[in-house]
């Protein structure tokens, strides 16, 4: 007998008070009472959320009668036997401006369905029918989501309608943003497949045009790059388009993954305008977001770590692997916006030489691995405090490292004949390709050496083992000069060195961290200390300290006042060399 597909409805009945109301119609719950469950992480954000603390006045009841239902632990409850349909009815609360997350007001609604849907235990692999419902206050509103529409069902959506939509299942289901409103729209093929650009927020004048034709760019070489032959997008096993849903905001940065579809957030002065060169370090920043998104559409959403396969969404799931799944996706994420031709040489140069200055400025990448900071994601990368520069390393940064420096490993030893690229392309076949469609594997934890040399021929075990397991610098001088490119370190200014960073607020200056063994620390100073005068010199903001420090030279001692939990304290701190970290790249002629 075929299974009878779940029900899921949302109304967005309060946007005032930003309450979507949600139901959950159940044809046959389970006869010993159903078990319900809210996801405890979404994923492609490795952090404890909580979701289910947003859901509020929920109820269930068959045939008209009220079922008991009851909690049974943080994300789950437990309903009591029912006889016949279960409807279960709850409000969520949606007001969390992320990608991670829902949002609701009078102008738009965004969601995650790791926000909104209740799991029914036992239920989870049935085809779910999603019927969304308009707002009451206004007609205009739009749907944007990558979810297909329900074809053969009577109260199917029209493309960009309310009405029902279809998921296979429930991980399909919660895969598939939505955004409901009016916002900016523009749409081009890549390869024959269907691309979207949703803009929301208000965002003036924006440069369509120009966006469509470097986002294209930078999906078609994608696309290339993965299925040369065929040049078939990753998500038709999904989706018959790809939506980019953008939330246009006055300083925001992110973008969450999924399998047809990304929720980016950009700065408003990182879009192009009408009429206006574009400000070319903001619109590439922008351009590398939309890419690195892009491109987990094949490297995490269908290649994944076998711990993902499938997620656990009630606890965190650890894998040593993320230096893969985040890491080659940085290398790659500015890689091919060079190779698209969306930024020349020099422009991928300065990118590729900000990420190895911004590995080389943090200490703790000698106390821990990005296998480790992979593994421990969950509690250390994603809850970052004011020691963790001394403490851990970034998996996306040093992981984007390791992608190069394989890379140019690979293609030393084979001289030439063999890249990264063959690596992606066997990952693609043997995990990707299929992920959706047959019986879902991932890459075991111990396989990339395995893999690398069954790719390309090229032994990779010792470079991971001192670079991936261990915590060695990568050898990129050496590396990059095989390939006519130069690596310098200079130092950022001439200015005097605390060795710490900084945190302004108007005049006021704060440690925002002290840098293990710098001269900071070792005067006695503290992350959180307000600075007030130097040698008896009020601080006032940045440019204040730094116009202080400039008149001094290294080796000097200065008198530090500094506020510590409302107590004036006095340290002498011997300033240090102004540190050579700061990475350039030249291509040598
Ligand atoms: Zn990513």
């Amino acid at each position: 007998m075929k299974h009878k597909p779940l029900l899921y409805r949302v109304t967005p009945s309060d946007p005032a008070g930003h309450q979507l109301q949600v139901s959950l119609i159940l044809k046959d719950p389970d006869p010993a009472g159903q078990l319900l469950s809210m996801p405890a992480w979404i994923p492609g954000s490795y952090l404890i959320r909580d979701f289910s603390r947003h859901v509020t006045q929920i109820r269930a009841s068959a045939r008209g009668k009220t079922v008991p239902i009851r909690k049974t632990g943080s994300h789950a409850w437990r309903c009591d036997p029912a006889d016949g349909p279960l409807h279960v009815d709850y409000t969520v609360y949606a007001w969390d401006l992320s990608v991670r997350g829902a949002h609701f007001d009078e102008t738009h609604a965004f969601f995650n369905g790791t926000s909104l849907f209740l799991a029914p235990q036992g239920r989870t692999g049935r085809p779910c029918l999603l019927e969304l419902l308009p707002p009451p206050h206004t007609r205009r509103w739009k749907v944007h989501t990558s979810l297909p529409e329900a074809r053969n069902h009577p109260a199917c959506a029209r493309r960009h309608g309310f009405g029902m939509y279809l998921a296979p299942n429930y991980d399909a289901l919660i895969d598939h943003p939505v955004e409901m409103g009016t916002p900016q729209v523009a749409r081009f093929q890549a390869h024959g497949a269907e691309h979207e650009l949703v803009f929301t927020g208000v965002a003036p004048n924006i440069d369509l045009p120009r966006m469509v034709r470097d986002i294209r760019r930078i999906c078609a070489a994608q696309i290339a790059l993965f299925d040369p032959e065929h040049k078939r997008a990753p998500f038709l096993d999904s989706s018959d388009r790809y939506v980019f849903m953008t939330m246009v905001t006055g300083d925001g940065y992110g973008g969450l993954e999924h399998r047809s579809s990304t929720a980016l957030m950009t700065a408003r002065a990182d879009l192009p305008t009408v009429g206006r060169e574009p400000q070319d370090e903001g619109y590439q920043r922008f351009l590398g977001l939309v890419s690195h998104e892009y491109f987990h559409t094949w490297h995490v959403k269908r290649i994944k770590p076998a711990a993902f396969a499938p997620y656990d969404l009630a606890r965190e799931n650890h894998t040593k692997l993320l230096w893969v799944f985040e890491g080659f996706t940085s290398y790659y994420d500015d890689l091919m916006l060079l190779r698209s031709g969306v930024i020349d040489e020099a422009a991928y140069f300065r990118l590729l030489a900000a990420t190895i200055t911004n590995v080389h400025r943090g200490p703790g990448r000698r106390l821990q691995s990005i296998a480790d900071s992979s593994f421990d994601a969950w509690t250390r990368f994603y809850k970052q405090d004011e020691n963790s520069p001394n403490a851990i390393v970034s998996y996306y940064t040093k992981g984007a490292l390791a992608a190069l420096g394989l890379d140019l490993l690979i293609q030393r030893e084979s001289r030439g004949r063999r890249s990264l690229d063959d690596v992606m392309r066997m990952l693609w076949r043997r995990y990707g390709r299929d992920f959706y469609r047959g019986k879902p594997h991932g890459v075991p934890e111990d396989a990339m050496a395995g893999l690398i040399h069954e790719a390309t021929g090229v032994d990779a075990a010792p470079f991971l083992q001192q670079y991936v397991y261990g915590t060695e610098d990568l050898p990129l001088a050496s590396l990059l000069e095989h390939q006519g490119i130069q690596l310098q370190w200079t130092a950022a200014s001439a200015i005097p060195s605390l060795d710490a960073r900084f945190r302004a607020s108007g005049a006021e200056v704060h440690l925002a961290s002290v840098f293990t063994g710098g001269a900071a620390h070792a005067a006695g100073l503290s992350a959180g200390d307000a600075l007030v005068a130097i040698d008896g010199l009020r601080v006032q903001g940045t440019d204040g300290l730094n116009a202080l420090l400039q008149a001094r030279r290294p080796g000097d001692k200065v008198r530090v006042h500094v506020f510590r939990r409302d107590e004036l304290r006095r340290f002498d701190v011997v300033l240090g060399k102004p540190p050579a970290d700061t990475a350039k790249l030249t291509r040598q002629v």
